[in-house]
């Protein structure tokens, strides 16, 4: 029988259940993948989906089968193709966010009129996130009691990819809607591939030289001028590699980073399963005190925090890393989005947005549970009344001034304790804004008393 076989974020061959029980289902498979967006503009996880896809399709090659990009609105495209191709199914790794997954049911009812069933496998998350999970029936809010009820749960060893696949073509009437995702231009993300390879085989040997230092991961993973982290985020967002295979590849390794670790596998799962409980938190206030804030609209502000412009200089070094990188150090997105939101007062929304366009990583789920968390808004939360200093925080885990030199050309020639707060002491150099955009003793006064005002 023939089957229809339609890649979405699980862009690898290891580990990848629904492939692997398309093979076991059916003598030939179409492989597909389409591009919904593209009249949507550019972002950076767009510029990375183009190469990762090049990856696949040259993995796929090596086996003997074909990858097919097309374009076009898959709720029209993907029943078409099965009924020109005779598919008996079409086969996904589910996507567990709520909006794509009711535009799946949606699909699977429109397949099934034609005789043709949608097959849906988990392979994305090691958690069902629609699972309660909790012995009271409401969804866990604090993460480490959800962490401890997920975890047993995680068992499956991962598999490895199929030896051969084999594969049939388009039929001739849908060869028109074969594609290839432009290159942006101008190549705004040409700093990106000096840091990141994407696609499977990458994927892997990030994990491995990962771990060859996970020892030092507890103990590291805070400093952004160190590359302590896995940085297999955008990887993960991609399905380049299965959370399932870092998690058991950790274990393997085992030793003192290993749990740390582990937990923070856990944060991503976490996102989703906040996500899918409380859908609307992608947009509204997990938290509905936060919804009286009289949130400022100031958007000369906005433009230089996105810039790398607000004269704080571990605010500006992680705003220019993210634009330079696609990605920036986790403990620098709380220090930026603490800026925005609560010195600067401008709702999270606004920050996380620009994260969705500019992150290579760029997650519904996780962006949302980052940003909330920060704001104070969100599930198990940061306290509204903890408002990082940036100063302090670039003092603690930069304190060599290391990662504020790497991004910021103007400040290098300041020592290393001027360096954090060039207003302070002689003021900071041409070419860098003078002082702070907001200040940081008056912002946080004002963060708070926003707050106070939005509960009364
Ligand atoms: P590691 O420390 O090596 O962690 C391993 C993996 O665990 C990561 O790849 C990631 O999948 C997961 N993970 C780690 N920390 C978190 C966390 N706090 N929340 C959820 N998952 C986590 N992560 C995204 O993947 N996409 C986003 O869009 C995103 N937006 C964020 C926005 C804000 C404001 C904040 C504070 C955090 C955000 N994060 C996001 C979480 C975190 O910053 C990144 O996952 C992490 O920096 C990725 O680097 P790494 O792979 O080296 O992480």
């Amino acid at each position: 029988s023939r089957g229809l076989f339609w890649f979405r974020r699980d862009l690898r061959l290891a580990d990848n259940p629904a492939l692997e029980r398309a093979c076991r289902s059916h003598d030939a498979l179409l492989l597909v993948y389409v591009d919904e967006a593209a009249d949507a503009g550019f972002d950076a996880s767009r510029a990375w989906l183009r190469r990762s896809l090049d990856a696949l399709a040259v993995d796929v090659a090596r086996i003997g089968g074909r990858l097919h990009v097309l374009a076009g609105d898959a709720e029209q495209v993907i029943p078409a193709l099965a009924a020109a191709t005779g598919a008996e199914a079409v086969h996904v790794s589910a996507l567990h966010e709520p909006d794509a997954d009711a535009r799946d049911a949606r699909l699977a009812r429109a397949l099934a009129r034609g005789g043709v069933v949608l097959r849906r496998s988990a392979g994305r998350l090691m958690t069902d996130p629609e699972m309660v999970l909790s012995k009271v029936s409401t969804p866990y809010r604090v993460f480490t009691p959800f962490l401890k009820a997920a975890r047993p749960g995680w068992r499956y060893r991962p598999r490895a990819a199929p030896r051969r696949l084999a594969c049939f073509g388009l039929p001739e009437g849908m060869q028109r809607l074969q594609a290839t995702l432009a290159a942006p231009a101008p190549d705004w993300d040409r700093g990106f591939w000096e840091t990141w390879t994407p696609g499977e085989r990458a994927a892997q040997q990030r994990l491995e030289r990962f771990l060859e230092h996970l020892d030092d991961y507890p103990g590291q993973r805070d400093r952004p001028a160190i590359d302590a982290t896995s940085r297999l985020s955008p990887h993960l967002h991609f399905g380049e590699i299965s959370p399932a295979r870092a998690l058991d590849a950790a274990l393997r390794r085992g030793g003192p980073g290993t749990d740390k670790f582990v937990a923070e596998l856990g944060w991503r799962e976490f996102g989703y399963y906040v996500l899918n409980h409380w859908p609307h938190s992608t947009t509204d206030n997990f938290n509905p005190r936060f919804d009286g804030i009289a949130w400022r609209r100031d958007e000369a502000a906005l433009e230089a925090w996105r810039r790398g412009r607000t004269g704080v200089p571990l605010v500006d070094a992680g705003m220019r890393q993210l634009w330079h990188e696609g990605w920036m150090h986790n403990r620098v997105r709380m220090v930026v989005a603490s800026y925005l939101s609560k010195h600067i007062g401008i709702h999270w929304a606004s920050g996380a947005a620009w994260f969705m366009h500019t992150l290579v990583d760029a997650d519904l789920a996780n962006n949302t549970l980052g940003w909330q968390w920060v704001a104070g808004s969100g599930v198990d939360a940061a306290p509204y009344h903890r408002v990082f200093n940036p100063v302090t925080q670039s003092r603690r885990f930069d304190p060599e001034g290391v990662y504020l030199r790497r991004w910021l050309p103007e400040l290098r020639r300041l020592d290393d304790d001027r360096i954090h707060a060039p207003w302070e002491k002689g003021g900071a150099p041409r070419g860098y804004p003078s002082r702070p955009i907001v200040d940081l003793a008056e912002g946080r006064a004002e963060a708070l008393q926003r707050l106070a005002r939005a509960s009364d």
